[in-house]
């Protein structure tokens, strides 16, 4: 296959700015495609956010870039090119991205949410010309980046990106991005838009299902989830536009960046360590206790690692429900870091101050402490009750910490469940989200734990061994493209 210029647009992308996977999946992406020889450029807001030991790296582009919106609108573009060749721009425009927070001020979203993304799509579309380089393919990650295919198929259908073809990423279907019918005037978009079966959804536009009837071809983050979405249950209302649209909707699941999460070379953890000898692993715990959980010390009890955001999708409500429970019943130990909803963040404070030698909660986005998490875990619980891919079950079977998830999409598919006394298994999978049913699996792992160390051992070696590097996925979105490619401009 010939190499391609692939345009990312998308409202993170680590190291810069994350708040989720979004943001690895499409740094480690892009590199992974411009290392298989693919002029990869990414394009994302320039947020104030973004920490000093980035922007120093900047260079501004010396002309002024002018968007054309409903009316022109006049930005800057900052450029920076990775050791692995993409080149990443980042759109200066202060009143849209001169903000605390990417997306919200700690409740709900920003009031102009809408008009700031549809800024990035503009800006995506009238990119090329500025930089006089032309894109076969925009992959567009959620409803952020989801008006660009509307845009290609609309207003921008001539000239240069005549022939560009989309890809259009769902993460996260329950995002879709709305807002009234006069931000089509102020993106400068057709108003005949404005239809069911198009942008309009109960009497608003929605960015995402836009998106989704625009884009040349679909994918989320793994065929479980691909498949979910097509039904009421799990689609978001746009259940019925994706079951339309499935010949050209495929799963393809998330790698982890490896030179990142590699327990053997990872420098933000104290010591290292492989499937072949795991004495790292067990004084990585006992480094967790000293530094962070004194006077509590590592000992006999495993220990239940969480590291997520904490909002109703990934189940954690349930979780912090049953923990009195779980820690009144069983030798166990959880340590928890997240941040996201008030009420479950302060659910898990009060909890952590209730059981302090049982249950340890740092409140806040570390990402430092995630990573000694997963060293120090035995097993790392995710009740989530939508997971499009997941990532954290996969860092955490890297890291033998073996992961207790519920059958949903991404988790689903990459964990591998322990057969009593079989152990073939990378964690423990459970399949209704119920006080009960969670309550069941930790005590599951727990006896396991106990009582069959050597299941345990060997589950570690497996989840180890297993191969989630891009290399794969990477290809397959190649193709991916050259399918977009083929659909945009033989049909
Ligand atoms: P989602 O994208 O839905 O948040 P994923 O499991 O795909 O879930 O990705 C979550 C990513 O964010 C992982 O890299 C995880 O380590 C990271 N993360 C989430 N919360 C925190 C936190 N409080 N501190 C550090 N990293 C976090």
């Amino acid at each position: 296959m010939r190499p391609m210029n692939i345009l990312m647009v998308a409202s993170e992308a680590a190291p810069f700015a994350k708040v989720g996977g979004l943001g690895d999946v499409v740094s480690s992406l892009a590199q992974h495609l411009s290392l298989l020889g693919n002029d990869v450029r990414v394009l994302l807001p320039f947020y104030s956010t973004i920490g000093e030991e980035h922007r120093k790296k900047f260079r501004p582009i010396p002309a002024v870039f002018s968007i054309h919106l409903g009316e022109e609108h006049f930005a800057r573009i900052w450029e920076y090119v990775s050791p692995e060749k993409v080149c990443f721009y980042f759109l200066e425009y202060d009143r849209y991205y001169h903000r605390d927070r990417l997306y919200d001020s700690g409740g709900d979203g920003f009031d102009d949410n809408a008009y700031r993304f549809t800024f990035l799509c503009r800006a995506a579309i009238d990119l090329p010309d500025f930089l006089q380089w032309t894109p076969d393919i925009y992959h567009v990650h959620d409803w952020m980046a989801a008006l660009v295919p509307v845009y290609l198929e609309t207003v921008a259908r001539r000239g240069r990106l005549a022939k560009t073809a989309s890809v259009l990423t769902i993460h996260n279907l329950q995002h879709q991005g709305y807002a009234d019918r006069s931000i089509l005037a102020y993106g400068g978009l057709w108003d005949s838009l404005f239809r069911s079966d198009q942008l309009e959804a109960c009497g608003g536009v929605n960015f995402l299902k836009g998106g989704i009837y625009f884009a040349n071809k679909l994918s989320t983050v793994s065929r479980s989830y691909a498949e979910e979405i097509q039904w009421p249950e799990g689609g978001c209302g746009l259940h019925g536009l994706l079951r339309f649209r499935s010949g050209d909707l495929v799963g393809i699941i998330n790698g982890i960046g490896e030179e990142d999460w590699n327990p053997a070379t990872d420098g933000r953890i104290p010591h290292g360590f492989s499937a072949e000898n795991l004495e790292g692993k067990a004084k990585c715990k006992g480094h967790f206790f000293r530094e962070h959980w004194k006077p509590v010390a590592a000992d006999a009890m495993p220990l239940f690692v969480v590291i997520s955001r904490l909002y109703w999708q990934k189940g954690l409500d349930v979780l912090a429900d049953i923990l009195p429970w779980v820690v009144n019943g069983m030798a166990v130990r959880f340590a928890i870091l997240g941040s996201g909803d008030a009420s479950l963040e302060n659910h898990f404070r009060f909890l952590g101050e209730c059981f302090r030698d049982r249950i340890w909660v740092r409140i806040g986005y570390d990402e430092s402490l995630s990573h000694l998490l997963e060293a120090a875990g035995d097993f790392f619980a995710m009740p989530s009750r939508f997971e499009p891919c997941g990532l954290n079950q996969l860092y955490s079977m890297r890291y033998g910490t073996l992961p207790i998830v519920r059958a949903t999409g991404g988790l689903r598919e990459s964990v591998q469940s322990y057969a009593g006394g079989v152990a073939n298994g990378t964690g423990f999978v459970f399949q209704d989200l119920t006080h009960q049913s969670l309550h069941d699996a930790i005590g599951w792992a727990c006896a396991t734990y106990y009582d069959r160390p050597d299941d345990i051992r060997t589950m570690q070696r497996n989840g180890m061994a297993q191969d989630f590097s891009w290399k794969k996925s990477a290809r397959r979105y190649l193709e991916l493209y050259g399918w977009a490619l083929e659909k945009k401009n033989n049909s």
